[in-house]
């Protein structure tokens, strides 16, 4: 696995440039990094902007699982709801 390359792949937010394309705030200091470069220093604080690329790349990986999980609960809540109801008529 190459460890090399500090920046995480196919990222829709990020220019194959390099380039903060959304907005993304620092770690440290909440400032907006768009239009910085992914390996660049924040500019109002000097943090490291590719620790909150990963942060925000790290949070899109887990969203699609997020979203399954309340969907399936939404299902199983409507199947509990759907037999109480039947079983109470
Ligand atoms: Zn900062």
């Amino acid at each position: 696995m190459p460890s090399a390359s500090p920046l995480p792949p196919d990222t829709e937010w990020i220019s194959p440039e390099g380039v903060i394309l959304g907005d993304l705030a620092c770690i440290a200091c909440g400032y907006n990094l768009r239009s910085c470069g992914a390996t660049d220093q924040c500019p109002e604080c000097g943090e490291s902007v590719a620790i909150a690329v990963r942060e925000r790349w790290a949070r899109d990986q887990r969203k699609p699982w997020v979203e399954r999980y309340g969907e399936a609960l939404l299902v199983l809540a409507s199947a509990a709801i759907y037999v109480a109801a039947t079983w109470l008529l």
